[in-house]
Protein backbone atom coordinates (compact mmCIF):
# COMPACT_ATOMS: atom_id res chain seq x y z
CA UNK A 1 0.00 0.00 0.00
CA UNK A 2 1.50 3.32 -1.06
CA UNK A 3 1.59 6.57 1.52
CA UNK A 4 -0.47 9.95 -0.63
CA UNK A 5 0.14 12.60 1.83
CA UNK A 6 -1.52 16.18 0.84
CA UNK A 7 -0.75 19.51 2.94
CA UNK A 8 -1.00 23.11 3.04
CA UNK A 9 2.42 23.53 1.60
CA UNK A 10 5.18 20.53 0.60
CA UNK A 11 8.59 21.08 0.32
CA UNK A 12 10.34 19.23 -1.78
CA UNK A 13 14.19 19.65 -0.47
CA UNK A 14 14.72 22.81 -2.85
CA UNK A 15 11.50 24.45 -3.50
CA UNK A 16 7.72 24.36 -1.77
CA UNK A 17 4.68 23.61 -3.52
CA UNK A 18 0.99 24.60 -2.72
CA UNK A 19 -1.74 23.37 -1.34
CA UNK A 20 -3.24 21.08 -4.46
CA UNK A 21 -0.28 18.88 -5.06
CA UNK A 22 0.55 14.80 -3.09
CA UNK A 23 3.74 13.16 -2.51
CA UNK A 24 3.26 9.33 -2.72
CA UNK A 25 5.66 7.31 -1.46
CA UNK A 26 5.60 3.36 -1.65
CA UNK A 27 5.22 0.88 0.92
CA UNK A 28 8.86 0.66 1.74
CA UNK A 29 9.26 4.42 2.33
CA UNK A 30 10.81 5.28 -0.92
CA UNK A 31 9.89 8.68 -2.55
CA UNK A 32 7.67 7.95 -5.70
CA UNK A 33 6.37 10.80 -7.08
CA UNK A 34 4.50 14.67 -6.61
CA UNK A 35 1.98 14.98 -8.40
CA UNK A 36 -1.46 17.01 -8.92
CA UNK A 37 -4.55 15.76 -6.71
CA UNK A 38 -6.01 14.69 -9.86
CA UNK A 39 -3.88 12.24 -10.74
CA UNK A 40 -2.94 10.99 -7.06
CA UNK A 41 -5.90 8.27 -7.14
CA UNK A 42 -7.73 7.13 -3.89
CA UNK A 43 -6.51 7.33 -0.13
CA UNK A 44 -4.93 10.75 -0.17
CA UNK A 45 -4.20 11.80 3.76
CA UNK A 46 -5.39 15.62 4.09
CA UNK A 47 -3.09 17.43 6.61
CA UNK A 48 -2.58 20.54 7.88
CA UNK A 49 0.95 22.36 7.88
CA UNK A 50 4.07 21.61 5.59
CA UNK A 51 5.31 18.29 4.92
CA UNK A 52 9.73 17.89 4.16
CA UNK A 53 11.78 15.10 3.61
CA UNK A 54 13.85 14.47 7.45
CA UNK A 55 16.34 16.67 8.55
CA UNK A 56 19.96 16.34 8.31
CA UNK A 57 22.11 17.35 11.52
CA UNK A 58 25.57 18.33 10.67
CA UNK A 59 27.35 18.79 13.32
CA UNK A 60 26.36 17.06 17.07
CA UNK A 61 28.50 15.03 19.96
CA UNK A 62 25.99 12.51 20.96
CA UNK A 63 28.41 10.94 23.44
CA UNK A 64 28.21 14.50 25.33
CA UNK A 65 24.35 13.80 25.83
CA UNK A 66 25.56 12.91 29.44
CA UNK A 67 25.74 16.73 30.46
CA UNK A 68 22.37 17.66 29.89
CA UNK A 69 21.56 20.93 31.77
CA UNK A 70 24.95 20.34 33.80
CA UNK A 71 26.95 23.69 32.49
CA UNK A 72 25.24 26.98 32.61
CA UNK A 73 24.65 29.12 29.94
CA UNK A 74 26.67 32.27 28.61
CA UNK A 75 30.52 30.79 30.11
CA UNK A 76 32.17 31.76 27.00
CA UNK A 77 34.14 29.03 25.27
CA UNK A 78 37.09 28.31 27.41
CA UNK A 79 35.40 28.21 30.80
CA UNK A 80 32.88 26.01 28.80
CA UNK A 81 35.63 23.62 27.83
CA UNK A 82 37.15 23.95 31.26
CA UNK A 83 33.46 22.66 32.55
CA UNK A 84 33.50 19.79 30.15
CA UNK A 85 36.90 18.96 31.22
CA UNK A 86 36.51 18.51 34.83
CA UNK A 87 32.95 17.44 35.17
CA UNK A 88 33.41 14.40 32.68
CA UNK A 89 34.86 11.99 34.98
CA UNK A 90 32.08 11.98 37.16
CA UNK A 91 29.68 10.23 34.62
CA UNK A 92 29.68 6.58 34.68
CA UNK A 93 29.87 4.55 31.81
CA UNK A 94 26.10 3.29 32.58
CA UNK A 95 25.28 7.33 32.27
CA UNK A 96 27.20 8.03 29.23
CA UNK A 97 24.97 4.85 27.43
CA UNK A 98 21.80 5.72 29.41
CA UNK A 99 22.13 9.52 28.23
CA UNK A 100 22.98 8.67 24.34
CA UNK A 101 20.62 6.13 23.93
CA UNK A 102 18.29 9.20 24.89
CA UNK A 103 19.49 11.60 22.51
CA UNK A 104 19.37 9.18 20.06
CA UNK A 105 15.48 8.77 20.31
CA UNK A 106 14.76 12.42 20.49
CA UNK A 107 16.91 13.05 17.32
CA UNK A 108 14.77 10.18 15.41
CA UNK A 109 11.74 12.10 17.27
CA UNK A 110 12.71 15.08 15.72
CA UNK A 111 12.59 13.94 12.07
CA UNK A 112 16.16 13.85 11.46
CA UNK A 113 17.95 10.93 9.00
CA UNK A 114 21.43 11.48 9.42
CA UNK A 115 23.58 12.51 11.77
CA UNK A 116 27.42 14.63 11.56
CA UNK A 117 28.53 13.58 14.92
CA UNK A 118 31.94 13.89 16.37
CA UNK A 119 32.91 11.07 17.88
CA UNK A 120 36.06 11.01 20.52
CA UNK A 121 35.71 7.78 22.21
CA UNK A 122 34.01 4.28 21.34
CA UNK A 123 30.80 5.34 23.56
CA UNK A 124 27.86 5.78 21.16
CA UNK A 125 28.62 2.75 19.13
CA UNK A 126 26.32 0.62 21.18
CA UNK A 127 23.13 2.94 20.66
CA UNK A 128 24.72 3.83 16.40
CA UNK A 129 24.76 -0.32 15.67
CA UNK A 130 20.97 -0.43 15.93
CA UNK A 131 20.30 3.12 14.62
CA UNK A 132 17.30 3.76 12.26
CA UNK A 133 19.67 7.21 12.11
CA UNK A 134 22.77 7.10 9.44
CA UNK A 135 25.50 9.15 11.15
CA UNK A 136 29.00 9.61 9.66
CA UNK A 137 30.93 9.93 12.43
CA UNK A 138 33.82 12.12 12.66
CA UNK A 139 36.48 11.15 15.12
CA UNK A 140 38.72 13.88 16.24
CA UNK A 141 42.35 14.25 16.49
CA UNK A 142 44.13 16.68 18.94
CA UNK A 143 47.70 17.55 19.74
CA UNK A 144 47.11 17.02 23.69
CA UNK A 145 49.21 13.72 24.24
CA UNK A 146 52.89 14.98 25.20
CA UNK A 147 52.97 17.23 21.40
CA UNK A 148 53.81 13.77 20.02
CA UNK A 149 52.26 13.84 16.65
CA UNK A 150 52.59 10.30 16.08
CA UNK A 151 50.99 9.59 19.90
CA UNK A 152 48.38 11.57 19.17
CA UNK A 153 46.85 10.03 15.59
CA UNK A 154 47.38 6.12 17.45
CA UNK A 155 45.19 7.15 20.21
CA UNK A 156 42.36 8.69 17.66
CA UNK A 157 43.02 5.92 15.18
CA UNK A 158 42.20 3.16 17.68
CA UNK A 159 38.85 4.75 18.05
CA UNK A 160 38.30 5.54 14.13
CA UNK A 161 39.55 1.55 13.68
CA UNK A 162 36.75 0.33 16.30
CA UNK A 163 34.38 2.24 14.44
CA UNK A 164 35.56 0.83 11.07
CA UNK A 165 35.31 -2.52 12.83
CA UNK A 166 31.62 -2.18 14.73
CA UNK A 167 29.98 0.13 11.90
CA UNK A 168 31.22 -0.62 8.61
CA UNK A 169 28.05 0.30 7.20
CA UNK A 170 28.50 3.95 8.14
CA UNK A 171 31.16 6.12 6.83
CA UNK A 172 33.51 7.26 9.67
CA UNK A 173 36.90 9.96 9.10
CA UNK A 174 39.55 11.08 10.98
CA UNK A 175 39.55 15.06 11.47
CA UNK A 176 41.08 17.70 12.97
CA UNK A 177 39.44 19.08 16.24
CA UNK A 178 40.17 23.00 15.27
CA UNK A 179 43.26 24.84 13.97
CA UNK A 180 44.26 25.51 17.45
CA UNK A 181 44.40 22.08 18.53
CA UNK A 182 46.31 20.54 15.84
CA UNK A 183 49.64 21.35 15.38
CA UNK A 184 51.17 21.15 11.71
CA UNK A 185 53.65 18.08 12.11
CA UNK A 186 50.07 16.58 13.41
CA UNK A 187 48.32 18.18 10.53
CA UNK A 188 50.51 16.15 8.05
CA UNK A 189 50.08 13.00 9.64
CA UNK A 190 46.09 13.37 9.45
CA UNK A 191 45.82 15.00 5.92
CA UNK A 192 46.07 11.36 4.04
CA UNK A 193 42.89 9.99 6.30
CA UNK A 194 40.52 12.88 5.19
CA UNK A 195 41.93 13.67 1.72
CA UNK A 196 39.42 13.24 -1.04
CA UNK A 197 36.21 12.60 1.47
CA UNK A 198 33.99 14.78 4.04
CA UNK A 199 36.04 16.23 6.71
CA UNK A 200 34.64 18.55 9.69
CA UNK A 201 36.22 21.49 11.65
CA UNK A 202 35.06 23.65 14.75
CA UNK A 203 35.65 27.02 13.19
CA UNK A 204 35.99 30.78 14.33
CA UNK A 205 33.02 29.87 17.45
CA UNK A 206 34.58 32.30 19.58
CA UNK A 207 36.55 35.78 19.90
CA UNK A 208 39.38 34.13 22.40
CA UNK A 209 39.96 31.63 19.46
CA UNK A 210 40.94 34.41 17.03
CA UNK A 211 42.65 36.08 19.93
CA UNK A 212 44.94 33.13 21.00
CA UNK A 213 45.46 32.60 17.43
CA UNK A 214 46.82 36.24 16.43
CA UNK A 215 48.54 37.01 19.81
CA UNK A 216 48.82 33.82 21.92
CA UNK A 217 47.34 35.79 24.63
CA UNK A 218 43.70 35.60 26.68
CA UNK A 219 41.05 33.17 28.14
CA UNK A 220 42.17 30.79 26.28
CA UNK A 221 45.84 30.75 26.34
CA UNK A 222 44.81 30.62 30.33
CA UNK A 223 43.00 27.82 30.23
CA UNK A 224 45.77 25.75 28.19
CA UNK A 225 48.47 26.85 30.45
CA UNK A 226 45.98 26.02 33.67
CA UNK A 227 45.50 22.56 32.41
CA UNK A 228 49.60 22.00 31.39
CA UNK A 229 48.12 21.66 27.48
CA UNK A 230 50.62 22.47 24.42
CA UNK A 231 47.48 22.62 22.22
CA UNK A 232 49.98 22.46 19.38
CA UNK A 233 49.50 26.22 17.44
CA UNK A 234 53.00 28.14 17.01
CA UNK A 235 52.69 31.29 19.86
CA UNK A 236 51.83 33.55 17.92
CA UNK A 237 50.84 33.29 14.67
CA UNK A 238 50.13 36.70 13.33
CA UNK A 239 47.27 35.60 11.68
CA UNK A 240 43.73 35.32 11.69
CA UNK A 241 42.56 31.37 12.48
CA UNK A 242 41.53 30.94 8.51
CA UNK A 243 44.51 32.64 6.91
CA UNK A 244 46.69 30.49 9.44
CA UNK A 245 45.26 26.99 8.38
CA UNK A 246 42.74 26.64 5.48
CA UNK A 247 45.72 25.49 2.90
CA UNK A 248 44.81 22.13 5.65
CA UNK A 249 41.59 21.51 4.05
CA UNK A 250 42.30 22.13 0.03
CA UNK A 251 42.38 18.07 -0.38
CA UNK A 252 39.19 17.84 1.07
CA UNK A 253 36.10 16.74 -0.92
CA UNK A 254 33.63 18.69 1.30
CA UNK A 255 34.71 20.99 4.40
CA UNK A 256 32.32 21.38 7.32
CA UNK A 257 33.17 24.46 9.16
CA UNK A 258 31.16 24.85 11.96
CA UNK A 259 30.08 27.48 14.39
CA UNK A 260 31.80 30.45 12.13
CA UNK A 261 30.36 32.85 14.99
CA UNK A 262 33.23 35.03 13.93
CA UNK A 263 33.53 34.73 10.40
CA UNK A 264 34.28 37.79 8.49
CA UNK A 265 33.85 38.25 4.79
CA UNK A 266 37.29 37.93 3.65
CA UNK A 267 37.22 34.71 5.73
CA UNK A 268 35.03 33.62 3.63
CA UNK A 269 36.85 34.58 0.24
CA UNK A 270 40.17 32.95 1.49
CA UNK A 271 38.56 29.37 2.05
CA UNK A 272 36.57 29.84 -1.37
CA UNK A 273 40.04 30.12 -3.35
CA UNK A 274 42.45 28.01 -1.14
CA UNK A 275 39.56 24.96 -0.97
CA UNK A 276 38.55 25.79 -4.45
CA UNK A 277 38.34 22.39 -5.28
CA UNK A 278 36.09 21.61 -2.26
CA UNK A 279 32.82 21.92 -1.67
CA UNK A 280 32.74 24.18 0.98
CA UNK A 281 29.62 24.21 3.90
CA UNK A 282 29.64 26.60 6.60
CA UNK A 283 27.32 24.42 9.48
CA UNK A 284 25.18 26.59 11.77
CA UNK A 285 24.92 25.64 15.19
CA UNK A 286 23.12 28.99 16.79
CA UNK A 287 21.51 27.81 19.75
CA UNK A 288 24.93 26.55 21.00
CA UNK A 289 26.43 29.60 20.45
CA UNK A 290 23.92 31.25 22.28
CA UNK A 291 24.06 28.49 25.06
CA UNK A 292 27.94 29.15 25.32
CA UNK A 293 28.33 32.67 24.76
CA UNK A 294 25.40 34.50 24.00
CA UNK A 295 25.91 35.43 20.06
CA UNK A 296 24.91 34.16 16.88
CA UNK A 297 26.58 33.82 13.13
CA UNK A 298 26.58 36.18 10.76
CA UNK A 299 23.96 34.36 8.94
CA UNK A 300 23.45 37.43 6.13
CA UNK A 301 27.03 37.43 5.23
CA UNK A 302 26.97 33.62 4.24
CA UNK A 303 24.03 34.26 2.09
CA UNK A 304 25.02 37.53 0.78
CA UNK A 305 28.29 35.54 -0.16
CA UNK A 306 26.10 32.79 -1.58
CA UNK A 307 28.50 29.83 0.70
CA UNK A 308 26.63 26.91 1.26
CA UNK A 309 24.92 26.65 4.47
CA UNK A 310 23.96 23.50 6.25
CA UNK A 311 22.79 23.24 10.11
CA UNK A 312 23.34 21.34 13.24
CA UNK A 313 22.58 21.13 17.05
CA UNK A 314 25.82 20.42 18.76
CA UNK A 315 25.80 18.77 21.82
CA UNK A 316 23.31 18.56 24.72
CA UNK A 317 26.61 20.22 26.81
CA UNK A 318 25.37 23.60 25.04
CA UNK A 319 21.82 23.35 23.96
CA UNK A 320 18.42 22.26 25.36
CA UNK A 321 17.31 19.81 22.61
CA UNK A 322 18.63 17.99 19.90
CA UNK A 323 16.02 19.23 17.16
CA UNK A 324 17.00 21.12 13.86
CA UNK A 325 13.63 22.41 14.10
CA UNK A 326 14.53 24.19 17.59
CA UNK A 327 17.55 25.40 15.18
CA UNK A 328 15.31 26.72 12.72
CA UNK A 329 12.84 28.63 15.37
CA UNK A 330 15.72 30.57 16.60
CA UNK A 331 16.97 31.40 13.50
CA UNK A 332 14.33 32.91 12.31
CA UNK A 333 13.60 34.72 15.44
CA UNK A 334 17.12 36.77 14.27
CA UNK A 335 16.63 36.59 10.92
CA UNK A 336 12.69 37.17 10.13
CA UNK A 337 13.44 37.97 6.46
CA UNK A 338 15.33 34.56 5.29
CA UNK A 339 12.58 32.58 3.28
CA UNK A 340 11.31 29.08 5.10
CA UNK A 341 12.40 27.64 1.73
CA UNK A 342 15.76 28.67 1.97
CA UNK A 343 16.15 27.90 5.83
CA UNK A 344 14.91 23.91 4.74
CA UNK A 345 17.01 23.71 2.33
CA UNK A 346 20.10 24.14 4.59
CA UNK A 347 18.29 21.65 7.19
CA UNK A 348 17.65 18.65 4.21
CA UNK A 349 19.23 19.08 0.62
CA UNK A 350 21.71 21.20 1.64
CA UNK A 351 22.96 18.73 4.91
CA UNK A 352 22.24 15.31 2.77
CA UNK A 353 24.74 16.93 0.24
CA UNK A 354 27.28 18.17 3.05
CA UNK A 355 27.74 14.36 4.44
CA UNK A 356 27.97 13.12 0.75
CA UNK A 357 23.95 11.43 1.44
CA UNK A 358 22.25 12.45 -1.63
CA UNK A 359 21.72 9.73 -3.44
CA UNK A 360 19.46 8.65 -0.33
CA UNK A 361 18.43 11.68 1.70
CA UNK A 362 17.37 15.18 1.33
CA UNK A 363 14.90 15.68 -0.97
CA UNK A 364 11.99 14.57 -2.82
CA UNK A 365 13.29 12.49 -5.60
CA UNK A 366 12.09 9.21 -7.30
CA UNK A 367 14.19 6.28 -5.88
CA UNK A 368 15.21 8.31 -2.38
CA UNK A 369 14.02 7.30 0.98
CA UNK A 370 14.65 10.85 2.49
CA UNK A 371 12.24 10.66 5.44
CA UNK A 372 8.58 12.65 5.83
CA UNK A 373 8.04 14.92 8.25
CA UNK A 374 4.81 17.06 8.87
CA UNK A 375 5.70 20.69 10.50
CA UNK A 376 2.49 22.93 11.45
CA UNK A 377 1.97 26.34 9.69
CA UNK A 378 3.46 28.27 12.55
CA UNK A 379 6.53 26.29 12.20
CA UNK A 380 6.73 25.12 15.68
CA UNK A 381 6.09 21.39 16.20
CA UNK A 382 7.87 18.41 13.98
CA UNK A 383 6.29 15.30 13.36
CA UNK A 384 8.09 12.17 12.10
CA UNK A 385 5.40 10.40 9.46
CA UNK A 386 7.98 7.99 7.58
ZN1 LIG B 1 31.13 20.83 18.39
Amino acid sequence: MKHKFKATQIFDGHQMHESDMVCIFNEQGQFESLVPLAMAGDDVKTLSGILSPGFVNCHCHLELSCFKDKIPQHTGLPEFVRQIVSIRPTFSDQDKAVAIEKGYHEMFENGIMAVGDISNDTTSIVAKRKAKIQFVNFIEVFNFVKNDPQACLKISSSVYEQFQKELPFFQSTLVPHACYTVSFELWDLLIPHYESRTVSIHNQECPEEEEFCFSGTGAMKIFFDDQNIQPGIPNPTKMRTVPYYAHKMKGAKNNIFVHNVQTKESDIALINQTCKQSNNYFCLCINANRYIQNSIPPIDLFRKTQSKIVLGTDSLASNFSLSILDEIKTIRQHFPHIPVSEILSWATAEGAAALELSDTLGSFKQGKKPGLVLLDNEMTTVKRLL
